[in-house]
């Protein structure tokens, strides 16, 4: 933390979502850590009073879900509405209930309920439900507030929220335009706070080490109102920021504003740099409503759909047929001359599928996630790949489909298998199926990376999963905001990891993408490119500043940047080597591209 003479105080953070923003604090603080006022007690029955505020909780829930289902943003929508459903469970009201009748007061008596529920799902019941710990404390905070007949305290005018962690009910529910920047303490870039800032084209900084604590300070110092500037491409956020930081973030600002206007139109263009190598921008997507907004960005077709949101906030696994019409919605959008490829449900890790009844793990980051389910249940990848296949047919294209969490031969072998076995069972059927379905595998453990020129040999493409890949090199839980120092995918450790899969594949002659976080972060793609990868997928907003940061430089500059990437020592290193040779490209993209 440096303070100037000014009592500005500079933080730094990761970069998750790109932009800049100078804008009046809003400190969002979880209701369940406020101090709770005067003690509510019930007027009359309390199972009705909480019944009653769980249903309009679940109300307002379905209705921000809505908002964000509009707004592209189909997988948080998801978890809005599985919150709907907590919000009216039976369970959690009536251990509220029980809490009342113990001599608590209504409104703590939901938060303490949320509270246990959240900490028993994270604790002790099905490891793999953990990352639904917060939304549950998020929907007891949502009916506490409902009781006490208070609203979330939400900016009236355009602001930055500074938390510690921001869920995305509350994103959502934060009028259009008050929300210009998010600043968390926690958090990673690759957590859903991050995804849905970038979807949303807000401005953030996560895992801002000491972030409340400075803020705690000025508020002590110097009172409030204070304003925040924070800059989501470089990491920064400054706290009471003098007129110097202001300029410096205003020039930026109108910068990146000229570039995206700048941009635009080299959107019907596929990716290409400077000297016309093809750089195939692809987007990522995680249900079918975000294909049109994918198409309509650009995308030269889905790098990576991922499935597994098919499967969330439900009760049972889709049928063949639902996800028969889900992959075909996808396919029709992009047609038969852009690939699309259809990753297989990536279940496990922090992708919580409580029907599935997976055992308790220690550990699930290392446990029987994605492909490794299939030794359990191998009827849940059958199904999805013979859904698949007929949606290929349907509408007429060839699909291709990808593997995650391969980390053996064995794993590979399972997965063609399977894919062998769905496609003679739909022949033996007479259904109607694609001929071949296109086989590619995500490099995204470590093992996957020394095995990878044999791996090359058995497949059509490899996609490098870089937020796992990191976390997995790393040994650092990508959804753990104490390690997010260990969460930089442009780390030369990561890089060098790169460079011998893009060897490995090159050497079968077959395609290698990246879709993991870092192919949307322009500096990152440069990177990318220059260590040879083939084709970059990412959230279908940041394909606009990747294609134009690619037009500005050149096959030589970016070898040059890969290599002095490579030999670096650390990770902040190839940032700075990476943001500088990014800035001159944006730079001489706009002046090629100004009209006239
Ligand atoms: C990755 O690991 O980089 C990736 C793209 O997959 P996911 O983030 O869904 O694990
Ligand atoms: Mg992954």
């Amino acid at each position: 933390m440096v303070s100037d003479a000014r009592q500005s105080t500079r933080l730094s953070g990761l970069p998750a979502a790109p932009g800049v923003a100078v804008a009046p604090a809003w400190r969002y603080v979880d209701d369940a850590a406020r101090p709770h006022g005067p003690s509510m007690e019930p007027s009359g029955d309390p199972r009705t009073a909480l019944e009653e505020s769980g249903r309009e909780a679940a109300r307002q829930l379905d209705v921000l879900a809505e908002r964000l289902r509009e707004a592209g943003r189909a997988d948080e929508a998801e978890i809005l509405g599985a919150q709907a459903l907590m919000a009216t469970d039976q369970t959690l009201i009536g251990a509220a209930v029980d809490r009342v009748r113990a001599g608590q007061d209504l409104r703590a008596a939901i938060v303490a309920a949320a509270a246990a529920s959240a900490e028993t799902i994270a604790a002790v019941d099905d490891p793999l439900l953990a990352a639904r710990a917060a939304d549950v404390r998020d929907v007891g905070a949502r009916i506490a507030r409902i009781l006490s007949g208070s609203a979330l305290d939400l900016p009236t005018v355009p602001s930055i929220a500074v938390a510690s962690d921001l869920p995305p009910s509350v994103t959502a529910e934060v009028p259009k335009g008050r929300l210009v920047g998010i600043a968390l303490e926690g958090g990673s870039p690759t957590a859903h706070a991050a995804i849905l800032a970038r979807g949303l084209g807000i401005p953030a900084v996560v895992g801002v080490a000491g972030l409340i604590g400075a803020l705690e300070h000025e508020l002590a110092a110097g009172g409030a109102p204070f304003e925040v500037a924070l800059d989501g491409d470089r990491g920064e956020v400054v706290l009471r920021p003098g007129a110097d930081v202001r300029v410096e973030l205003a020039t930026r600002a109108a910068a990146a504003l000229l570039r995206r206007n700048r941009a635009a139109p080299l959107r019907g263009r596929p990716g290409a740099t400077a000297d016309g190598e093809p750089v195939a921008l692809l987007a990522n997507i995680g249900t079918p409503d975000e294909a049109d907004r994918a198409l309509a960005s650009g995308a030269e077709g889905v790098g990576l759909f991922r499935t597994e949101f098919l499967f969330m906030g439900r009760h049972a696994a889709p049928s063949e047929e639902a996800q028969v019409e889900a992959y075909r919605a996808v396919f029709e959008v992009f047609g038969s001359e852009r690939q699309v490829v259809v990753r297989l449900a990536d279940i496990g890790g922090d992708k919580a599928i409580p029907y599935l009844d997976l055992p308790a793990e220690a550990n699930p980051f290392l446990g029987v996630r994605a492909i490794r389910i299939a030794r359990r249940s191998p009827e849940l990848l059958l199904t999805q790949l013979r859904a698949i296949s007929r949606a290929g047919a349907l509408a007429g294209v060839q699909p291709h489909v990808m593997a995650p969490m391969i980390a053996t031969h064995e794993d590979v072998a399972l997965f063609l298998a399977l894919r062998d076995e769905a496609q003679a069972s739909l022949a033996a059927e007479s259904l109607p199926h694609a001929p071949r379905l296109v086989c590619g595998i995500m490099i995204e453990v470590p093992s996957a990376v020394f095995l990878a020129r044999e791996l090359a040999r058995e497949v059509e493409f490899f996609s490098i999963g870089t937020n796992d890949l990191t976390q997995y090199l790393f040994a650092a839980d990508r959804t753990n905001p104490e390690l997010t120092r260990y969460h930089d995918a442009l780390h030369p450790a990561v890089l060098r990891a790169i460079a011998e899969i893009v060897a490995a594949a090159h050497a079968s002659a077959i395609p290698v993408a990246v879709c993991g976080e870092l192919a949307g972060d322009p500096a990152g793609a440069l990177v990318l490119v220059g260590l040879g990868v083939d084709e970059l997928s990412a959230d279908a907003g940041s394909l606009d500043d990747v294609r134009f940061a690619l037009a500005g430089v050149t096959r030589s500059e970016l070898d040059e940047l890969a290599r002095s990437g490579l030999a670096a020592g650390d990770a902040a290193t190839v940032r700075r080597l990476a943001g500088e040779v990014c800035e001159r490209a944006l730079a001489r993209a706009a002046v090629t591209e100004a009209p006239g």
